[in-house]
């Protein structure tokens, strides 16, 4: 039987906007995202605008007939895309610099198109397979051996708390039922250095564990956590009859990218049979560099390992990979099965490695930009930004104004400036030094806290960050400690 005609694609019986009028708007949002990327460097990173300013110019019902896409197009041109931080701007030195890279960008837009929900392999064979195979890749790419699954989740957090959960199931299945207050559990206490991220805090915290469950471990003078005092604690919580369940330690601590030292720590869990997960959501992919292997050694031990292509590996936010060694364990702790959602084949389905249901297919856009790059080119890359960095460092350990505050292993340049003033003003006049470099404009400077220390960073991570915009950053830091100094008499 001969199928109907398609009704006309005019939009009037869906509502869309017809084909042809999808084909060229894509094109003008090609034009646009291109024009974009010539020009972000030509804008302050972050824009003049108050807070509530963009909302007042927002009506504030949606409109009652659907309007033109050029009226919209234009509207974003005005309204949203200066009043953005922009991210992909060279000087974007703040956090962690990122940048959503051109292949990355078009799997975006791919992924949209197909709207696929990858939840079941049936929902996405496709998703499904290519984020198995990609994720292989980075494992490749980073040097882990053999025997660690990864799946893709939308950031870190999540797939800390993933993580955090399976190992609670691994050690205390009854919990699941349970809960934790439905046994005779102990405490489960999690450790992490004092330098650890704060998504430790809040997995901690949705599962139940407890805040006074995470023991933050003291570091040592390069911020890495020290191995003694984490035996030491796992002593003390035993005797007191608290159950050791993970510890979480960092290959690139937020604020100064120092690296826990991992060969130890995982000697001490294996010792305890204690879980072990690795944050390396920023530095992970720094293991593709074969001169940097060393630092993540014992990092192949470990029971999971999150690693962030969205941080540093031009991949377009959202994309967080979790590795984990017992790809049955993690189903074990997640998996629930409703009726409508059973499956007939023997495969994995991606919504029973984690607590979302629905996934984005987003192994699109890293397949794309791995391809795209290739191992060499993100090589080169991640090679360039720490020589960057580097050079950054050297200048800061040259200037007598300015001194270096901890080491760079990576990217991240960590300093603080000299202020001819009392110590307990120092810290207020850094915040004041960090002010007046990020108004001015073509740089985008963040800071942090050591050691009660209020401490300036420059993260390079953007794929268009060359030195020239590292000068600029340094003359306006030496010219605004000048000033800052002058007005203080020192
Ligand atoms: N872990 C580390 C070391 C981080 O630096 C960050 C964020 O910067 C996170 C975890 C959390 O990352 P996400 O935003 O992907 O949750």
């Amino acid at each position: 039987m001969k199928a109907p005609d398609p009704p006309p694609d005019d939009g009037r019986e869906t509502g869309d906007l017809p084909n042809e009028r999808l084909r060229s708007g894509m094109h003008r949002v090609a034009d646009r995202i291109a024009d974009y990327l010539d020009s972000v460097g030509e804008s302050r990173v972050v824009p003049r605008v108050e807070p509530g300013a963009l909302l007042e110019s927002l009506p504030e019902s949606p409109p009652r007939e659907g309007e033109d896409l050029d009226r919209i197009l234009d509207d974003y041109e005005r309204l949203i895309e200066p009043n953005v931080t922009h991210w992909n701007h060279p000087g974007f030195l703040a956090y962690f610099g990122i940048t959503g890279s051109a292949p990355g960008i078009l799997g975006e837009a791919l992924a949209a198109a197909l709207n696929v929900n990858a939840m079941l392999w049936r929902t996405g064979p496709a998703a499904v397979e290519l984020e198995e195979r990609v994720c292989d890749w980075v494992r490749q790419l980073v040097g882990l051996p053999l025997g660690f699954h990864g799946h893709i989740n939308d950031t870190a957090s999540t797939s800390t708390l993933v993580a955090l959960g399976a190992a609670r199931d691994a050690r205390r299945p009854e919990v699941r039922r349970l809960g934790l207050s439905g046994g005779e559990i102990p405490p489960l206490v999690v450790y992490a250095s004092d330098q650890a991220h704060s998504s430790v805090d809040k997995a901690a915290m949705a599962l139940g564990l407890g805040l006074q469950q995470v023991r933050r471990v003291a570091s040592d003078g390069a911020f890495r956590m020290r191995a003694d005092e984490l035996e030491e604690a796992i002593a003390v919580d035993r005797a007191a009859g608290r159950e050791p369940l993970a510890v979480v330690a960092t290959a690139g601590t937020t604020s100064t990218t120092s690296v826990d030292p991992l060969h130890e720590i995982a000697e001490i869990c294996g010792r305890e049979g204690i879980w072990l997960h690795v944050d390396a959501a920023y530095a992970g992919p720094a293991a593709c560099l074969p001169e940097r292997r060393e630092m993540f050694r014992g990092w192949e031990r470990a029971d999971s390992i999150v690693l962030n292509p969205h941080k540093w590996l031009f991949t377009p936010i959202d994309c967080s990979l979790l590795f984990v060694r017992d790809l049955e364990g993690l189903k074990r702790a997640w998996s629930v099965i409703p009726a409508y959602l059973a499956s007939e084949e023997s495969v994995t389905n991606p919504m029973d490695l984690g607590f979302q249901l629905g996934r984005r297919f987003r192994s699109l856009k890293l397949w794309m930009v791995l391809r795209g790059f290739g191992v060499s080119g993100v090589q080169d890359r991640i090679r360039e930004h720490c020589r960057l960095a580097n050079e950054f460092a050297s200048w800061v350990d040259e200037h007598p104004t300015f001194e270096r505050v901890a080491p760079v292993p990576f990217s991240v340049v960590c300093f603080r400036a000299r202020f001819g003033a009392p110590e307990e003003r120092q810290n207020e006049l850094q915040r004041r030094l960090l002010e007046m470099v990020n108004v001015a404009g073509p740089v985008f400077l963040s800071g942090t806290e050591l050691n009660g220390r209020f401490t300036l960073r420059v993260a390079v991570g953007n794929l268009r960050t060359r030195e020239a915009h590292l000068r600029t950053a340094w003359d306006l830091l030496v010219e605004s400690a000048r000033r800052l100094n002058e007005e203080v008499g020192g």
